[in-house]
């Protein structure tokens, strides 16, 4: 599942690992979770997410290659937030011809207006991981989640300046990935700009007429 921060790629991924099955693989969450560890490489890692950067291919490709390979795995997953560089793409493929997969692209498409108030309008809970927008999806009671009305939280990186350098990475290093899959013919587009219900039912309908 590609596009750019905020386009709602997790939101999708999760829906569709609920409907189809396929284990949920967000990169973005298992580095933010790799980042609590007391470890040298955990405080590198926990201030390049905070940056706005991007961590390194290794580092990812580590992560991939291992998480791929557990049980869950065997019949496909839904990669979010993987791959987003040329080398990380490249990766992919090996890996999918090893382990006997084909790879299909969604990519969830938005303005960057939208962009800006989707990531700085975003708050997470601290408990059950439910994503709300104060501008679009706001809770019931501010600051707290409709859930379990624990406290809402603002992700680092989803501060102004770490915003910007993520959208710029995003259009230098990932959007040519776009390109890449689409002369491919493994890349089917989706308007991102509608409802999540919207969304989620032209994603199914693509992955239903594979
Ligand atoms: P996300 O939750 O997908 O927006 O990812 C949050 C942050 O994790 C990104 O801004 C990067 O710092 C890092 N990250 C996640 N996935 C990747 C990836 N495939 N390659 C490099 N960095 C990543």
């Amino acid at each position: 599942m590609m596009g750019a921060p905020g386009a709602g790629k997790g939101t999708q991924t999760r829906l569709l690992s609920e409907k189809y099955g396929y284990p949920q693989i967000s990169t973005g969450d298992l580095l933010r979770e790799m980042s609590q560890a007391e470890t040298p490489l955990a405080r590198q890692l926990k201030e390049t997410i905070s940056s706005g950067a991007l961590v390194s291919d290794e580092v990812l490709a580590d992560l991939i290659i291992s998480r791929t390979s557990a049980e869950d795995c065997k019949n496909g997953y839904i990669l979010d937030g993987f791959p987003r560089t040329l080398i990380q793409a490249n990766l992919l493929d090996d890996l999918a011809q090893r382990q006997g997969n084909e790879i299909r692209v969604f990519s969830v498409a938005l303005s960057m207006d939208c962009l800006l108030k989707r990531l700085s309008g975003r708050r997470t809970c601290t408990l059950c991981g439910e994503i709300y927008n104060i501008f679009f999806r706001p809770p019931k009671r501010e600051g707290f989640c409709d859930n379990d009305q624990a406290p809402l939280q603002q992700r680092s990186d989803d501060f102004e300046e770490s915003v910007n350098r993520r959208l710029a990475a995003y259009q230098e290093m990932t959007l040519p990935l776009i390109d890449y899959y689409r002369k491919g013919g493994r890349l089917k587009e989706i308007d991102g700009q509608r409802s999540v219900a919207e969304v989620f039912a032209k994603l199914s309908e693509s992955i239903d007429d594979i």
